[in-house]
């Protein structure tokens, strides 16, 4: 199916075609209509099945209808990984002004915190550092938050993000949008998926 047929926007629909996206890949068919409803979603898919523009074309959707900062938190276990969302979103948002940020360990703590304080609608991060900002960062929280994504939540389980995750959870809203995204089942991701989304449909690709 074309994004159009799916939902998606004219303006987003073009940025689609212009990245070379002609078709939706399954994943994308299976999700986007759903995330458009406005329900939360768990997807078993991998990496390369077009799983980040799955949940970046809802939230940069919504955000068209509604522009505020601190809008969607994504999690992903490596800074790798958040680096190749972050692209992803910023090419799909560059006609709409997007402003997203990268929070991952290893950088320094005093320019993420001048980065958040500039309002950004996404943020990227890998868990230990954005819960590290919502502890400590003065000015900083996530109180309008309105998506958040759990990506690759078997190599966040891991890697022993689960506890630091159910902290980060602490800290945001209840009405919320939340996506949960990984590549197999286990009752880990199980129990992360019960504490974190509500009525999911689940996608499977
Ligand atoms: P992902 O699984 O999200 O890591 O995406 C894998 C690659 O597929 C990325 O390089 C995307 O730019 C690309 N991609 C995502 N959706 C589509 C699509 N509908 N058609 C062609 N390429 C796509």
């Amino acid at each position: 199916k074309t994004f159009k047929e799916l939902g998606v926007v004219d303006v987003l629909c073009e940025t689609c075609e212009r990245l070379g996206y002609t078709k939706a890949t399954p994943i994308q068919e299976e999700s986007i209509p759903v995330a458009l409803t406005g329900r939360d979603i768990i997807g078993i898919a991998e990496t390369g099945s077009g799983k980040t523009a799955a949940f970046a074309l809802p939230i940069l959707q919504s955000l068209l209808e509604n522009n505020t900062p601190l809008y969607a938190l994504v999690l992903a276990p490596t800074r790798e990984l958040a680096v190749q969302i972050q692209n992803q979103f910023d090419a799909l948002g560059s006609i709409m002004g997007l402003r997203s940020t990268l929070i991952v360990g290893g950088m320094e703590k005093i320019q993420q915190s001048i980065s958040l304080g500039k309002k950004p609608h996404v943020i990227v991060a890998t868990p230990g550092r954005i819960l590290d900002h919502l502890e400590s960062t003065k000015g900083f929280n996530l109180h309008k938050l309105k998506f958040l994504v759990m990506d690759e939540a078997d190599r966040l389980i891991d890697q022993d993000f689960g506890p630091v995750i159910e902290k980060i959870l602490k800290f945001l809203p209840r009405e919320r949008n939340t996506f949960l995204f990984s590549a197999t089942m286990s009752s880990k991701v199980e129990s992360l998926q019960r504490a974190s989304l509500r009525d999911p449909v689940k996608v499977s690709v």
